[in-house]
């Protein structure tokens, strides 16, 4: 590759090392920019950090490999594939859903077996989602090709004939699409699952999102062999670090320095370290309390009045049992999905009966769990900012226990060895997340593309933002994705 030396030069510091941090990392150190990230925490990752204890491996947050065609453009856009760094292995069944003691619907790892399943719950169904997969999948390809590697600057982004023609999809919502095809309730519930990865009800998220859909039924759900998730974070790292960026660990940013609105560096554990760029990749709201308040992009009140993505109250659990009942991902839709969806976002409190996820990665992977164990994970999506304390973990920790142990009848209480929780307060502490929530900004209508928080500092040359917070969105793909959409804006501005 060449490089102008002047190029060379530009020193960037990023903040944070989540999934953003490091593909801005690595698309600008592959064209020669000097890239240091600088993360808080002992590990990186951010939340997708793993951690091992009595001899079990938890990922900490993602679990879902969705989208794997965003991974390969990664690897590909520096001339690898995926298949240099790890294996990928297709599950089926992908996940399983209950209603109810002993009522399960399992989606298999193909459309053709999955609309089998919906034909056999309701009559004509099979036809009906082909129907829908087949709208939902040139959805995919236009928000691909036409909206997701934009850095929402402009509506003329989305304005392109692919998008011009999908326009209904915009003006309707994921619940009433899926009315329109299906009248059975698990059906529709399982339906407006993915798009729960958005962060917002599916009342209240642009049918255009049924390229979750696609995701989910169409392109299946994955697993890294040989350390799950963890393995997609280090493959990036090392590619990375082969570009030449480098990784500081223990490194808390506490302060961007600006000076005559430039940034010139931050200081980090009381000392300066200099800098003509700074990408952070931090939570935004955190990011902005590091500079001078009359140079935000946003003050508090444009944060209080958005819709956050849940928080989580998270479970890690060693069993001394292998697990024979279940499947590797589970969903408990077995209580009433509008009833937790607003305590999560109408009327914020902590839910009488919540819808929960539990996996076991040691299925696929046993190298996550000693010989004869078992690693489970579960997460209850929750309202960010509620009241985090011992005993109220400990509570749902017993509701789910009780729910898991009556509807599957896979026992699990009494062989727990080893058991962490993860929560508002530790979202707050260990990566100063802005209310405690886990994944960022909800991907409602107005708060999709050119809502979004923009990437780039309107105050301060030289600052800019990448992640959760900004375009596209929520999520591990979108993660990589924005990675590579800020180190865009970031060669535009200082292309010399
Ligand atoms: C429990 C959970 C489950 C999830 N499940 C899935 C899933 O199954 N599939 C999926 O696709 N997505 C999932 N997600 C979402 C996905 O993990 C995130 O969207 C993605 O990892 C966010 O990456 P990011 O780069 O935006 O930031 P983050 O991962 O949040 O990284 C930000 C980093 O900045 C660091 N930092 C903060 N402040 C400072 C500072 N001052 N100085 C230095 N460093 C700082 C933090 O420590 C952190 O490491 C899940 C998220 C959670 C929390």
């Amino acid at each position: 590759m060449t490089m102008s030396p002047l190029k060379m030069t530009k020193k960037i510091l990023i903040i944070g090392s989540g999934f953003s941090s490091i593909s801005a990392a690595t698309y600008l150190a592959d064209k020669g920019y000097d890239v240091t990230v600088f993360e808080k925490n002992s590990s990186f990752g951010g939340r997708a950090r793993k951690f091992v204890a009595n001899g079990f491996t938890f990922d900490m947050g993602p679990s879902w490999y969705w989208m794997p065609d965003v991974f390969e453009k990664y690897f590909n856009d520096f001339g690898k594939s995926v298949s240099d760094f790890y294996n990928l292995k297709k599950l089926d069944p992908a996940y399983r859903v209950y209603f109810g003691k002993n009522d399960y619907i399992e989606i298999e790892d193909s459309l053709e077996k999955i609309s089998e399943t919906f034909e056999k719950i309701e009559k004509g169904a099979s036809k009906n989602l082909l129907k829908f997969m087949a709208e939902a999948k040139i959805n995919y390809s236009v928000a691909m090709e036409k909206v997701v590697y934009k850095p929402g600057k402009s509506i003329l982004e989305l304005v392109t004939p692919g998008t011009i023609r999908r326009l209904r999809y915009f003006t309707t919502n994921i619940k009433s699409e899926v009315s329109r095809y299906f009248k059975n309730k698990k059906l529709r519930q399982l339906m407006e699952f993915p798009v729960l990865f958005l962060g917002a009800k599916p009342e209240n998220t642009p049918a255009f999102y049924n390229i979750m859909n696609h995701a989910d039924f169409g392109l299946g759900t994955w697993f890294p062999e040989k350390g799950g998730m963890y393995k997609v974070v280090e493959s990036m790292i090392n590619l990375a670090k082969e570009k030449g960026v480098k990784f500081k660990s223990e490194h808390n940013v506490e302060e961007i320095i600006v000076s005559e609105k430039k940034v010139k560096g931050v200081i980090s554990n009381g000392k300066e370290f200099s800098a003509d760029i700074v990408i952070s990749g931090a939570d935004y709201n955190h990011t902005e309390k590091l500079i001078p308040n009359h140079l935000k992009n946003y003050d508090d009140s444009f944060w209080d009045k958005k819709v956050f993505a849940p928080s989580s109250l998270l479970f890690y659990l060693g069993l001394n049992k292998k697990v024979k009942k279940l499947p590797h991902h589970n969903l408990f839709f077995d209580v009433d999905m509008n009833d937790h969806a607003s305590e999560i976002y109408d009327n914020p409190k902590w839910p009488e009966s919540p819808l929960f996820y539990l996996n076991f990665p040691s299925l696929s992977d046993k190298s996550m769990a000693p010989d004869g164990c078992e690693n489970c994970f579960i997460l209850i999506p929750i309202a960010p900012d509620l009241e985090d304390k011992e005993e109220i973990r400990e509570r749902y920790l017993n509701i789910v226990l009780k729910r898991i142990e009556d509807i599957s009848g896979e026992k699990i209480s009494d062989n727990i060895i080893f058991k962490k929780s993860f929560c508002v307060n530790d979202f707050i502490d260990d990566y100063n997340s802005y209310k405690g929530n886990a994944y960022g900004l909800a991907n409602t209508l107005f708060q999709t593309s050119i809502f979004k928080p923009k990437m780039k500092s309107k105050k301060i040359k030289g600052l800019y933002f990448t992640g959760q917070l900004t375009v596209p969105g929520p999520g591990v793909p979108p993660s990589l994705i924005s990675g590579k959409i800020v180190s865009d804006v970031v060669m535009q501005d200082f292309l010399y």
